[in-house]
């Protein structure tokens, strides 16, 4: 494939952006390549710049459930244009969002609208802080929550050592208020309560993690986060920017059963606009501006085109009621065929990761957390990568992220997926 015309780009875009592209991941570091440059994107197929098509299993790191450009959403966007991009005043789609929100998840009984994941997260964080009184919470190793300051923390060497931050430029006093437990480890939560009794505010969680590739909840976890933060007076947050209305209409509440005091959402719920939300119990909400005392505000909020993206995306979502089973099925079949190929596959619905675990130790290839995340062969994921792009197929460019798949990914194409993963196997056991 050429690439030429995105080689240029790139070289320009360098000099103008950092590294060259306005969100990190995208520059493709972590698989030693430079990035292809979108041009447009029809249902699963990416096209870039120079006129290489892609099938893609990216969708935007989320949103496009429905594959890309839908005509209904589409349209219904360019027809809201016309009648003004934003307003800075409420209109009536924003209570339809919101009722259609609280249709899919009955336990949002209030939500906020605002404009990205990063926001939402924060903003809920700030309510639990507000709504508690209490200035702690506790995250988890391998959880992402965007990048606001207090977020940006992973472990530190130890479960009770003080928090250190991931990034320049955050004050040590932010991450000291976030604390640090170990994913689907309830004894690493435990402790943490036990030693700030009385002081942590929530439990941030991604109920099905998918920033560290997918890991979803060993049996009981979230059962017991929902116990302990009960115990111990604190809320529950369901960080649902990517699981929400993607493992089900209702996300991972519904999926798994287990409900929150919290819930963000992001990715889908706008559609492919830039939209987010937080929202939770009538009681908790209340404690919102201009309603409470908790201040949280946003000029592009709740706008007109980005609200009628994610309408009309969770009215489709909810008319096809065969959808979820649909990609359920075929992240399945992908599934299998990595599995074929000796890797660790973890699922959840249609969000899956295949690891490339090295160094099997005593708790054999599972990846429940991030330290087993941590144990695999990024050589070995840059070589797939490789590999799958050159035929034409885009996956993350990191070990560590989810692998999408879309109601436009047809049986034909995920069989054609399957067919260039044991491609991959086959070229490197006759190597
Ligand atoms: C993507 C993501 C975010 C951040 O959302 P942005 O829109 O990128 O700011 C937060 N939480 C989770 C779980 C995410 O996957």
């Amino acid at each position: 494939m050429n690439y030429d015309r995105s080689e240029q780009l790139y070289e320009k875009a360098r000099k103008l952006i950092p590294g060259g592209v306005n969100s990190p991941v995208r520059a493709f570091r972590a698989v030693g390549r430079h990035p292809f440059f979108v041009e447009r994107a029809k249902g699963p197929w990416l096209f870039d710049a120079d006129g290489n098509r892609f099938l893609d299993y990216v969708c935007s790191w989320g949103p496009g459930i429905l594959g890309h450009a839908h005509p209904k959403v589409v349209e219904a966007v360019r027809r809201v244009c016309e009648g003004g991009l934003t307003f800075g005043a409420p209109t009536a789609r924003e209570v339809e969002l919101a009722e259609l929100i609280n249709a899919c998840v009955p336990d949002v009984e209030m939500v906020r609208l605002v404009s990205s994941g990063t926001e939402a997260v924060m903003s809920a964080v700030r309510v639990a802080r507000g709504f508690t009184g209490r200035e702690k919470i506790i995250k988890f190793a391998g959880n992402y929550h965007g990048h606001s300051d207090g977020l940006l923390v992973k472990a530190g060497s130890g479960l009770m050592t003080q928090s250190v931050p991931d990034s320049a430029g955050v004050p040590a006093g932010y991450a000291g208020s976030t604390l640090t437990a170990v994913y689907n480890d309830e004894e690493s939560v435990r402790a943490l309560m036990e030693e700030n009794h009385g002081q942590v505010a929530a439990v941030l969680v991604e109920p099905v993690a998918a920033n560290m590739g997918v890991v979803p909840p060993v049996a009981g976890f979230l059962e017991f986060l929902r116990r302990i933060t009960k115990e111990y007076g604190a809320l529950l947050i369901f960080d649902e920017v990517i699981t929400g209305f993607r493992l089900s209409l209702g996300g991972a509440s519904q999926f798994t059963g287990v409900h929150a005091d919290l819930y963000t959402f992001g990715k889908i719920v706008g559609g492919g606009m830039p939209l987010a939300a937080y929202g939770g119990g009538r009681e908790v909400m209340s404690c919102v501006a201009p309603l409470g005392a908790v201040y949280q505000a946003g000029t592009l909020s709740g706008n007109p085109v980005a609200v009628t993206a994610g309408i009309t995306t969770l009215k489709i979502l909810m008319d096809d009621t065969g959808i979820y089973d649909r990609i359920d099925k075929k992240a399945r079949r992908l599934a299998e065929a990595f599995g074929d190929a000796g890797l660790t596959v973890n699922r959840a619905g249609s969000l899956l990761s295949a690891f490339f675990v090295t160094g099997q130790n005593a708790s054999g290839r599972k990846v429940e957390n991030y330290e087993d995340a941590c144990r695999c062969d990024r050589e070995a994921f840059a070589a797939y990568f490789n590999h799958m792009l050159d035929r034409g197929i885009y996956v993350a460019p990191s070990q560590f992220e989810a692998m999408f798949v879309s109601d436009a990914h047809s049986d034909e194409l995920i069989e054609t997926t399957c067919g260039a993963i044991e491609a991959w196997i086959g070229g490197k056991t006759n190597g």
